[in-house]
């Protein structure tokens, strides 16, 4: 749809010419990557190199990656008791900050009554303190190595940056393991499953300009923790994951991995038209409240609220006037139901109720900003005037 300004890359980033290219290329090949003619060894070989491209991506080595059929299978892999320990014993809990998206909250194939939540501070970040408090009270009951911890590295509705490796070290120290949900940050800043000492990090590769439907499971510690299966059947990804392999959706994701591993330093800058953003709106709107502003955050996103200007109306108004943004998590698109995330740091349940989500890509062009300026402009200038009016 020409004319119009997408600014919801955290939803789903615009697929990459590159993506499309190399995708159309394997749709014109056949075989199945498992059979060992030659049909089949070609595509093998499109898969490894998009394996390579993928994990390249996290500072990883290709048989640290697992391609699922997206972000959500990764997470629901990784979160299982039997990633903790074979036997699956009841004592076994998964520790879970309250801002994750709702494929962790979901817990994977964990009891429920085995999840134990942790809070977050103001600003969107893990309270550290309490999950330090819990684990000891948790490990000295139950011992070493019973329990998980799922902390993502970039929330995705305000961008908040979590302080992963500090809980790495935690999580280490008392014998557990830690799940990053990595499919915000990655492509965003930097992501290096090393550093940051996570057992399993997902990815999506919609996030960063591959197609829907494809993602991985990075395997942290080399081949440590292959992961219990939630797919079982011929046995391939390692058997960690049957399934004939999504090849074309595979290759497309390597490809965008490739270009979103160059864009970093482009990623990055994106935080000055983000911050240009944010001083116009406070400028226009002094009772602004911009979400997780006081941490370190991903420098695409914004999520604000002006009190009073309901974020439904503010995305239908937008949306006529071209420009694609989000009230709260894509998740729930169709529905716009109170963040959870918002709640869990206590915003204020009106400004929750008007807040959306800006998020920019490459793409976005300083002209883009202006022109979502005038556009948010006029619609804050009406709900001014109806307010006042009223
Ligand atoms: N984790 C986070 C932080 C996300 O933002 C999303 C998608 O919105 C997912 C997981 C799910 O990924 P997918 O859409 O590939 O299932």
């Amino acid at each position: 749809m020409s004319g119009r300004i997408y600014l919801d890359y955290n939803a789903t980033a615009p697929t990459r010419a590159e993506a499309r290219e190399a995708m159309a290329d394997a749709l014109a090949m056949h075989g199945n990557p498992s059979s060992v003619h030659e049909e089949g060894r070609r595509m093998r070989a499109a898969v490894e190199q998009a394996r390579e491209k993928v994990a390249a991506l996290l500072g990883a080595e290709p048989k640290q990656v697992i391609f699922t059929s997206g972000g959500t299978e990764a997470n629901v892999t990784a979160l299982a008791p039997q990633n903790v320990d074979r036997d699956a014993s009841d004592r076994v809990v998964c520790f879970l900050s309250e801002v994750e998206h709702p494929s962790v909250l979901a817990a994977g194939r964990f009891q429920l009554d085995s999840v134990r939540m942790i809070g977050a501070t103001q600003d969107g970040v893990i309270d550290t303190q309490a999950l330090k408090r819990e684990i000891e009270r948790h490990t000295e009951r139950n011992g070493a190595g019973s329990f998980m911890v799922s902390l993502m590295r970039a929330n995705n509705e305000t961008g908040a940056l979590q302080p992963v490796a500090e809980v790495a070290a935690l999580v280490r120290k008392h014998g557990g393991i830690l799940h990053c949900d990595a499919v915000q940050a990655a492509g965003k800043v930097p992501v290096d499953i090393n550093s940051l000492g996570a057992h399993f990090a997902s990815l999506s590769a919609h996030k960063i300009g591959g197609p829907h439907g494809v993602g991985a499971l990075i395997l942290g510690d080399g081949m440590a923790n292959l992961p219990s299966p939630l797919i079982v059947g011929g046995g391939q990804e390692l058997r960690a994951r049957s399934g004939t392999e999504n090849v074309v959706g595979i290759v497309g994701f390597g490809a965008a991995a490739e270009c979103a591993a160059k864009e970093l330093k482009k990623m990055a800058e994106l935080a000055g038209l983000r911050d240009h953003l944010e001083a116009e709106i406070a400028r226009r709107s002094p009772s602004a409240v911009f979400f997780s502003k006081n941490v370190e955050r991903l420098p695409n996103t914004s999520n604000f609220a002006v009190p009073g200007m309901k974020s439904d109306t503010t995305v239908i108004g937008l949306d006529l006037s071209g420009f694609a943004v989000s009230a709260g998590s894509s998740c729930s698109s169709g529905k716009v139901e109170q963040s959870h995330v918002l709640l869990a740091m206590q915003a204020d349940p009106e400004a929750a109720r008007c807040a959306i989500r800006v998020s920019l890509g490459c793409q976005t062009r300083q002209e883009d900003i202006e022109a979502f300026l005038t556009a948010w402009g006029t619609l804050h200038e009406n709900f001014l005037q109806q307010r006042n009016a009223a």
